[in-house]
């Protein structure tokens, strides 16, 4: 009605009273749990939210993660600096307050598949897991050392301590001068991130123009404050290494935009003759992700769509096994946080009916 307000700031405001304050305890003990047994597969938001909501019912939840800590992309993704993991820790507490059970590196699809879960008594299954296959450029050059995928980058700085190598036995590779190729949210979070490794110059490149970026503005200002640099309309072409295999350069070519592609965003068209080479220690490539797969191949009779994403009944979340639902980016490719935990509440609610009506079904 009014001015617009800031509305990520009030909502923070209020989470963080409410952990202060203890306002949000979980009303359920674990004797609670005096309905069926259901799994959930996949730690993030959606498999997060789902197994909060079918304890809150009264299900014996178990939640299987293929990491060796639960958070999915909260966790592994997210940068410190924009989610601090005492919150995400906190979250999960509440879960085991609940009475789920978390199961840590077991990959569902290799370790234990489906049919095995409802073998061993689990009356419905909720797949969460995510769209963490990260793209890459598909260029000359990505097996350099000093080039990494975002989310491999993410990855070990976040879960594997990468930045406090050599204590800990992950390394990362920064160097003075960092890429990072695309331009969206995981791009700006891989930027910021490296210069908080110490790098000293940070380049984002992108293809399009500024006006393209798929970052949220806010993210963008972000990157800009902090003194991340911006090479629009460059396109990388390949990348170079010394004779041990090492990175050292990007080469890459200048862009024009032509008439809009079939997304709406228009086409980056190559300028000829107009390569140039920019020196650098580390590429990280932040180009998007496409569903994690391992569940998917590993899983017969489960449909998916033309991108490889799992179809559900948009009503009921169920997939096209029955008793298996599924919600989040593994459904709509990679979206919010806030969307995969709408899709986990629901889902919860339509296990509940499934499972109810199945109760009362006389042919069951
Ligand atoms: C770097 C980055 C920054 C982001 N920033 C924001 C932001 O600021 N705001 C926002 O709203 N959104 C943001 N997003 C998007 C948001 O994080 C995702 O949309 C959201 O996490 C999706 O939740 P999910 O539960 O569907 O999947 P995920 O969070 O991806 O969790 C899936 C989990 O399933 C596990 N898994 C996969 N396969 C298996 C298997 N076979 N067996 C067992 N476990 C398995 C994975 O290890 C993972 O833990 C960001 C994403 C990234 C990558």
């Amino acid at each position: 009605m009014g001015e617009p307000v800031a509305i990520g700031a009030l909502e923070r405001y209020c989470a963080d009273w409410g952990r202060a304050n203890q306002a949000v305890e979980p009303a359920c003990e674990p004797s609670c749990a005096v309905k069926g047994k259901v799994a959930v597969v996949g730690s993030g938001p959606a498999g997060l939210t789902a197994a909060a909501d079918l304890a809150l019912m009264g299900y014996k939840v178990t939640l299987f993660e293929s990491l060796h800590a639960p958070g999915g992309v909260l966790r592994y993704g997210i940068p410190e600096f924009r989610l601090p993991k005492g919150i995400v820790d906190y979250e999960v507490g509440n879960l085991t307050k609940l009475g789920v059970e978390i199961k840590t590196n077991v990959l569902i699809g290799k370790t234990i598949t489906i049919d095995e879960l409802f073998a061993a008594g689990y009356e419905a299954v909720f797949i969460g897991t995510g769209a963490g296959l990260p793209y890459f450029l598909q260029i000359p050059g990505e097996n350099l050392n000093g080039v990494y995928s975002a989310n491999e980058f993410l990855t070990r700085v976040n879960l594997m301590k990468a930045y406090l190598f050599p204590e800990h036995d992950t390394p990362i590779r920064i160097g003075k001068r960092v890429a990072v190729v695309g331009a969206g949210n995981v791009a700006m979070d891989s930027a910021r991130t490296a210069l908080r490794l110490g790098a000293e110059k940070v380049t984002i490149v992108y293809r399009r123009s500024r006006e393209e970026m798929p970052a949220r503005l806010e993210e963008i200002e972000n990157a800009e404050e902090e003194g991340v640099e911006f090479r629009l309309l460059t396109n990388p072409v390949r990348l170079e290494g010394d004779e041990n295999g090492n990175l050292t350069a990007m080469v890459c070519q200048k862009m024009s935009l032509g008439e809009p592609a079939a997304s709406g965003r228009r086409r980056p068209i190559p300028i000829p003759d107009s390569e140039e080479a920019l020196l650098v220690d580390t590429v990280i490539v932040a180009v998007g992700q496409g569903p994690n797969p391992i569940l998917l191949q590993g899983t017969a009779g489960l449909n998916l769509n033309k991108r490889g994403y799992i179809e559900v009944d948009p009503e009921t979340m169920m997939t096209s096994i029955p008793g298996v639902f599924a919600g989040g980016d593994i459904v709509t490719g990679a979206a919010t946080v806030i969307a995969a935990m709408g899709a986990g509440k629901k889902a919860a609610r339509a296990i509940d009916q499934y499972l109810a009506e199945k109760e009362g079904s006389p042919q069951e």
